[in-house]
């Protein structure tokens, strides 16, 4: 799968917003938007001005597409789908978001950032329900269990990964067990419990969409 590979920290220069692309350096000093870096390019003040309508709504767009680690055809394809579903369509397009198995690797603490729980799945380093799932934008359903396969549970990574789970704890649709090394989607998150998208207006992305 087509997937960006340029700098991650430019990303969120561009949009000025911290998109917690990495793992520890988003939440250190080291971070360029903690440290007021610019925008990238020849002249980002030419950028800084007061945007069209338009300009907000694919502001947010990418803002919310680069979190979740997504190129445009994909984002909108689940955009798409979506839109089909019953019930509020920013609110199902967040829900399938975070119900992508690269995301849930992430929130399980296997992975420091989503770009490595995609990797740790196309590597086949991933099991759902037993069984091996190597599609980072596979959808998890309430109930599944993911688990880190045998052979792969002593990769450095993940077992530095699983620090984070100690110091900032799983989240409420979530259950791990650390030293088995998995994890149970419980149910798909209410919008109002995915907290750290909670500035991102899904809306603008459905007003874009739907011009
Ligand atoms: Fe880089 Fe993370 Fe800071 Fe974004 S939030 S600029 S990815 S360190």
């Amino acid at each position: 799968m087509a997937r960006y590979t340029g700098p991650l920290c430019r990303l969120c220069r561009a949009e000025q917003k911290k998109l917690f692309l990495k793992g520890d350096r988003c939440k250190s000093d080291k971070c360029p938007i903690n440290r007021k870096r610019p925008m990238p390019g020849k002249d980002p003040k030419a950028r800084t001005g007061k945007r069209s309508d338009y300009g907000v709504q694919l502001r947010e767009k990418q803002r919310l597409k680069r979190m979740y680690g997504m190129l445009e055809k994909q984002f909108r394809l689940f955009f798409d789908r979506a839109l089909r579903m019953s019930g509020v369509t920013g609110e199902n397009l967040i829900a399938l978001l975070e119900r992508r198995l690269d995301n849930v690797v992430y929130r399980m603490h296997f992975a420091v950032n989503r770009n490595q729980a995609r990797q740790l799945v196309q590597h086949g380093h991933i099991l759902v329900n037993d069984k091996h799932v190597n599609i980072p934008s596979y959808l998890v359903k309430a109930g599944d269990v993911i688990e880190v396969k045998e052979n792969s549970k002593k990769i450095n990574i993940i077992k530095d990964a699983m620090k984070e789970l100690s110091k900032s704890g799983t989240y409420p649709w979530i259950s791990v067990d650390a030293d088995a090394l998995k994890g149970t989607f419980t149910s798909i998150p209410e919008r109002a419990d995915v907290t750290d998208v909670a500035d991102i207006k899904e809306q603008l992305v459905v007003e874009l969409y739907s011009k």
